[in-house]
C-alpha cells in the first residue's frame, strides 16, 4: 500500500534520549527547556524575528485573529484547508471569499479590492502548497485600506521570498508542524510576527492571558505545546536537509515522469524558493481525475483531492458561494503520494500507471 503521506520518524534511540531527559527533569509542559530550545532553533533556521511554538496550526490562526483584535469581515481564500476558514468563524468574524489565481492557486490579489467593504478588517490568505501569495500586491492593498494581514503558512516551512523568510511578510504568519507536514513535531505549530509588542501579546494569549503572578491582561487560550512534542521537533530538526533533498528528488522524478501527462503543476512565484511539501497537479478534467484515482487504487496507491471541495461552497455553517476559478480547479486538483520514505521507483511506477490512461 502506498499512502498519500507518511510522517517522517527520527531513529527511535534519538527520540528516546530526549524523553529520558524529560523523565529526569519532570518538566512536561509550560514552555519547558525542549520547547524553548525548539523555538530558538526554528527562529535561527528560518531567520525570523520572533517565533512562538504553539499547540497546532489551527490554534496559531485563532491566536493571530485574537491578537490583532479583529472583528468584522476577513477576506480569505476558498482554496485551502478548512482551518483557514473555520478559525475565522470560530473567532466570530465573517469570511469573505475571493477567487484564486489560476496559475499560482493563491488568492487573486486583483480581485481583493472589489470585496472590501466598510466592515473589512483583514486579509487571511494561504501560501498554497508552499507557493507564496502575491505578498507585495496584498501589502499595497492592506496599507491603502488599513487592513491587517495574516498568512496561513501551514505549507510554507522554509520558503523564502526575495531572500527573506516568507513568514516575515504580513502582520502575522502561522505554520503547522502536524505529523503530515514536511517538518513536524507530531502536533504543533508556530506563529511569527515582526512586531515585538504583538509577539509579547501573543505570548500572553498562549498562556491563558496571564501576564504575571495574579495578573490577567488579555483574553487567552491554552496554546502551549508539550515537551514530548518539542522532543519530536528537535529529533526531526537535524534531518530537515535530508528530508528536503529527498523531496526535491521525488518532485523531479514526478515532473519528469508526468511531463507528457494531461495535467499542470501550479506555477511557482518568481523569486521564491521551493520547499516541496506536496506534489499537486491540476488534471485536464474531473473525469480524468476519477480514472487516475481508480487505476492507482487498484494498485494500492492512494491519492488525495486536496483541496476539495471549495470552502466557499461546501461548509454547512456558511452561505454557499460559487467562485468560478476555485470551483473549476478544486474539481481537478490532486496530490500524489509524497513523503520521505517513498521510493523513486514507486514514483516511476505511479507515473507509468497514469501515463497509460
Ligand atoms: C494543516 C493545515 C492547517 C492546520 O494545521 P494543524 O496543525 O493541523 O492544526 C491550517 N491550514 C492549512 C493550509 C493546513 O494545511
Amino acid at each position: 500500500m502506498i499512502p498519500v503521506v507518511k510522517p517522517f520518524l527520527p531513529p527511535f534511540e534519538e527520540y528516546k534520549v530526549l524523553l529520558e531527559g524529560i523523565w529526569e527533569r519532570h518538566w512536561l509542559t509550560n514552555m519547558g527547556p525542549l520547547a524553548t530550545e525548539l523555538e530558538s532553533k526554528l527562529q535561527d533556521k528560518l531567520k525570523v524575528s520572533n517565533l512562538l511554538f504553539v499547540t497546532n496550526g489551527t490554534v496559531a490562526l485563532q491566536m493571530a485573529i485574537k491578537a490583532l483584535d479583529l472583528k468584522g469581515e476577513i477576506i480569505t481564500t476558498p482554496f485551502s484547508f478548512v482551518a483557514t476558514t473555520s478559525t475565522i468563524v470560530w473567532e466570530g468574524c465573517t469570511p469573505v471569499f475571493v477567487d484564486i489565481d489560476r496559475d499560482s492557486l493563491t488568492i487573486d490579489a486583483n480581485k481583493i479590492e472589489e470585496a472590501i467593504t466598510e466592515n473589512t478588517v483583514a486579509i487571511l490568505a494561504t501560501h498554497v502548497y508552499g507557493n507564496p501569495c502575491d505578498v507585495e500586491a496584498i501589502d499595497i492593498i492592506a496599507k491603502k485600506h488599513k487592513l491587517k494581514v495574516i498568512y496561513d503558512g501551514a505549507h510554507a516551512f522554509g520558503v523564502e521570498y526575495k531572500g527573506k523568510s516568507i513568514f516575515e511578510y504580513g502582520d502575522i504568519s502561522t505554520c503547522s508542524l502536524h505529523a503530515t507536514k514536511l517538518y513536524h513535531s507530531t502536533e504543533g505549530g508556530f506563529i511569527v510576527t515582526k512586531d515585538k509588542e504583538l509577539n509579547v501579546k501573543l505570548q500572553r494569549i498562549r498562556n491563558f492571558g496571564i501576564a504575571g503572578f495574579d495578573v490577567f491582561t488579555d483574553l487567552g487560550i491554552n496554546g502551549k505545546n508539550s515537551e514530548m512534542h518539542a522532543a519530536m521537533g528537535i529529533a526531526n530538526f537535524k534531518y530537515i536537509a535530508n528530508i528536503s533533498k529527498k523531496r526535491k528528488e521525488l518532485h523531479e522524478a514526478y515532473s519528469e515522469g508526468l511531463k507528457n501527462f494531461k495535467a499542470i503543476q501550479p506555477i511557482w512565484r518568481d523569486n521564491a524558493t521551493m520547499n516541496y511539501p506536496y506534489f499537486p497537479l491540476v488534471l485536464e478534467s474531473e473525469e480524468l481525475l476519477f480514472r487516475v484515482r481508480e487505476a492507482l487504487l487498484k494498485e494500492g496507491i492512494h491519492i488525495r483531492r486536496y483541496f476539495y471541495p471549495s470552502l466557499a461552497s461546501a461548509l454547512p455553517y456558511l452561505p454557499k458561494q460559487m467562485l468560478e476559478v476555485t470551483e473549476d480547479i478544486a474539481k481537478r486538483a490532486i496530490c500524489l503520494p509524497f513523503y520521505y520514505d517513498l521510493e523513486i521507483e514507486d514514483v516511476k511506477r505511479i507515473c507509468e500507471i497514469m501515463c497509460e490512461l
